[in-house]
């Protein structure tokens, strides 16, 4: 292999971390979403995180989605209309679960790179943690809003890898 076919397969830093996130996000047992994170400060990986029941309990795959109904408000044809939407709440969210198995000086001035755009839970906790970058790739429309406006008036740097491509073997079908 010569230099240029090296750089032309070589990971940018994003990349390299993002990937990480979707292969951590297989180990997730809810069959309704997998999703993963890690904790990088500099360019050292400090932590791993996936969606998933507590540890010793029952998971979705023994004992089934936990589903709850919410009514949400949602912008159809200019109008706001109430719409159902089932999710799971079985699991810890990855966020949260990263923030339990990581120590607080580990994420003093750290990245958390997230396969989803975290909740407004997630986003909260986030805030309060002490990292000062989250990166995300998949978009979550219900509570980006106010996530966002979270992000700025903590200074948190907050992006999406829009071009991300993630890797053949984190594909999973989403039954919901
Ligand atoms: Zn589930
Ligand atoms: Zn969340």
């Amino acid at each position: 292999m010569n230099i240029e076919t090296i750089d032309a397969v070589r990971k940018d830093w994003d990349t390299y971390f993002m990937d990480i996130a979707y292969m951590v996000s297989t180990r997730s047992r809810c069959p309704r979403r997998h999703v993963g994170a890690v904790l990088v400060q500099g360019k050292k990986l400090l932590g791993t995180a996936y969606n998933g029941a507590p540890t010793g309990v029952q998971d979705c795959l023994e004992a089934g989605c936990m589903i709850a109904e919410e009514i949400e408000m949602k912008l159809i044809d200019g109008k706001e209309q109430p719409i159902k939407k089932q999710r799971c709440i079985r699991t810890i969210h990855a966020e949260q679960n990263l923030l339990l198995f990581t120590d607080r000086t580990d994420r003093e001035g750290s990245t958390v790179y997230v396969t989803d755009q975290p909740c407004w839970t997630c986003a909260n906790m986030l805030a309060n943690s002490g990292v000062i970058e989250i990166v995300y790739h998949r978009s979550y429309p219900k509570d980006s809003d106010k996530v966002v406006n979270l992000m700025v008036q903590k200074g948190i740097i907050f992006r999406c890898l829009n071009h991300f491509e993630p890797p053949a073997q984190a594909h999973m079908v989403v039954t919901s």
